[in-house]
C-alpha cells in the first residue's frame, strides 16, 4: 500500500513545545507511518497551516441541545423520543468531527441512543467521531441527570445499575458523585453517595477492564472519589461553601500518585472571555468563576494532570466550538496554547485510556487535523479547520475548497 504523505507549513505532534517545520506525515492505512522532514513529495499540501492530533473532547452530551437555559434543555431531552435523540446526538457527532474532534467520550445520554450512535459511527453509516460511551450516568432520585433515567439510590441499586451498564456494552461508568447546576432538586454541595459506594462502582469498572468517570462539583466527594481512584474526576471542584474553595495538596498530591486526571470544564459559561453575555447572568456558576479558576490553577501549578473538556450540550455550548473553550482556558488559567493542545490530545488520550492516539508518532492511528495558520502562536487558529482525517481516512469538510484525490468518497 503505498503511503499517503501530508505536508504543511508546520507540525505539532501532541508531545514537545513546539512545531516541526515543513513536516511530511507519511499514512498507511489506519496508522501514521512516519513523521519527518524528508524530500518525499506530498500528495495533500497545505499552504498557511499546521498539522495536529485530532482533538479529543473527553467530556460531551451528544443528547443535549447547547439551548441557553437548563429547563430548556431538560424539557428537550424529555420530550424527545430515543430516535429524536438518536438523530441529534448524530448530528451532534457530524459537527464535532467538522471541527476537528476525532474522539469523544460522552458522559451522559439516555438507554442506548449513545451506544446506537457509537455503533452506526463504527460501521461506517454516519460521520462522527469514535465515542466512548457510558450509556447514562448513575444518579439518585432527584439527583444530578435523574432526568436521564438510570436512578439508583441503595447500594443494591447501584450494583444492578453498574451492571446494567456494563451489560449493554458502555465504554465506562460514570456516576454523579454530588449534585449538579443542572439539576435543581440536587445539591452541587452534597455527595450523592457514600464512600463505599462509589468504591464498588469503580472496583465494578476495573473487574469489567473499564475505566469510571466521577462528577464532583464540591469537595464534599472529593475525598471519596479519589480514595476509589476512579480514573478522571470531572469538574473536580474544590468548592467547600458557596463561593469558597479550598485545595488540599494531600489529597492531590493522592491524585497524583494514583495517575488520577482532573477534567476541567471550559463549557458555555467558563467562555465569558468570549461570549459577554455569560457575564450578565447573575447565577452562582458565573459569580464562582474567578475563585473557580484560581484553585484550578494552583492545582495544575501542583502538578495534577489534567484535561480540557467542552461538557459540549449543556448551556450555551454548542459542540463544534470546542476551540472557544480551549481559548477560554489561555486566559482564566493563563496557560499557554502547546499546554491546552497536549490537554485536549495527548494527555486526553491517555486519561480515557486510549495510548494509542493524542500525538502524531509511528504506530499511532492517523487522526490528524489542518488548521489554518499557527495555534502554538495564535490559539484561535484552532478554530480555522481545513481538513480532518481519522483513522488515515479524510473527513470531507462541507465548505472545504480543497479536493482530495484517491479518495472513496463513501467511507470518508
Ligand atoms: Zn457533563
Amino acid at each position: 500500500m503505498n503511503p499517503l504523505v501530508i505536508t504543511a507549513d508546520r507540525l505539532w505532534d501532541g508531545t514537545g513545545g513546539s512545531a516541526i517545520r515543513a513536516p511530511k506525515v507519511s499514512v498507511v492505512g489506519d496508522r501514521i507511518e512516519r513523521v519527518d522532514s524528508s524530500p518525499t513529495p506530498a500528495s495533500h499540501a497545505f499552504a498557511g497551516c499546521t498539522i495536529l492530533p485530532g482533538l479529543i473532547d473527553t467530556h460531551v452530551h451528544l443528547v443535549m441541545s447547547a439551548a441557553d437555559t437548563n429547563e430548556a434543555i431538560i424539557a428537550q431531552v424529555q420530550g424527545e423520543t430515543d430516535e429524536q435523540l438518536l438523530d441529534r446526538a448524530l448530528a451532534n457527532a457530524r459537527a464535532a468531527l467538522g471541527a476537528g474532534i476525532t474522539t469523544v467520550r460522552d458522559c451522559g445520554g439516555r438507554r442506548n441512543v449513545i451506544q446506537q450512535a457509537r455503533d452506526r459511527i463504527r460501521r461506517g453509516e454516519a460521520e462522527g467521531p469514535d465515542v466512548l460511551a457510558c450509556g447514562a450516568p448513575i444518579t439518585t432520585t432527584r439527583g444530578h441527570c435523574c432526568w436521564l433515567e438510570l436512578i439508583a439510590d441503595t447500594r443494591e441499586e447501584v450494583r444492578n445499575a453498574a451492571h446494567r451498564m456494563l451489560d449493554v456494552g458502555v465504554d465506562f461508568l460514570k456516576v454523579m458523585a454530588t449534585g449538579g447546576n443542572m439539576t435543581a432538586s440536587s445539591d452541587p454541595m452534597r455527595a450523592q453517595y457514600d464512600a463505599d459506594t462509589l468504591m464498588l462502582i469503580a472496583d465494578f469498572g476495573r473487574a469489567a477492564g473499564k475505566h469510571a468517570a466521577a462528577h464532583v462539583l464540591s469537595r464534599s466527594a472529593l475525598p471519596a472519589v479519589v480514595a476509589a481512584n476512579y480514573r478522571t474526576i470531572e469538574h473536580c471542584d474544590w468548592r467547600v461553601e458557596e463561593f469558597r474553595y479550598e485545595f488540599q495538596p494531600e489529597l492531590a498530591r493522592r491524585m497524583i500518585d494514583q495517575g488520577q486526571f482532573a477534567g476541567l470544564t471550559m463549557s458555555g459559561l467558563a467562555r465569558r472571555a468570549f461570549l459577554p453575555e455569560v457575564n450578565k447572568l447573575d447565577i452562582g456558576p458565573v459569580k464562582r468563576l474567578d475563585a473557580r479558576f484560581e484553585c484550578e490553577r494552583r492545582m495544575i501549578e501542583f502538578g495534577v494532570r489534567y484535561t480540557l473538556h467542552s461538557d459540549a450540550g449543556v448551556r450555551m455550548c454548542p459542540i463544534d466550538r470546542f476551540d472557544l473553550g480551549l481559548r477560554a482556558a489561555q486566559v482564566e488559567l493563563r496557560l499557554t496554547p502547546s499546554e491546552i493542545l497536549r490537554a485536549a490530545t495527548a494527555t486526553a488520550a491517555e486519561a480515557i485510556g486510549l495510548p494509542e492516539r493524542g500525538t502524531l508518532t509511528p504506530g499511532r492511528r492517523a487522526d490528524l487535523i489542518v488548521v489554518e495558520g499557527d495555534p502554538l502562536t495564535d490559539l484561535a487558529c484552532i478554530g480555522k479547520v481545513r481538513a480532518v482525517m481519522k483513522a488515515g481516512r479524510w473527513y470531507r469538510l462541507p465548505d472545504a475548497a480543497i479536493t482530495f484525490p484517491h479518495q472513496d468518497r463513501q467511507r470518508v
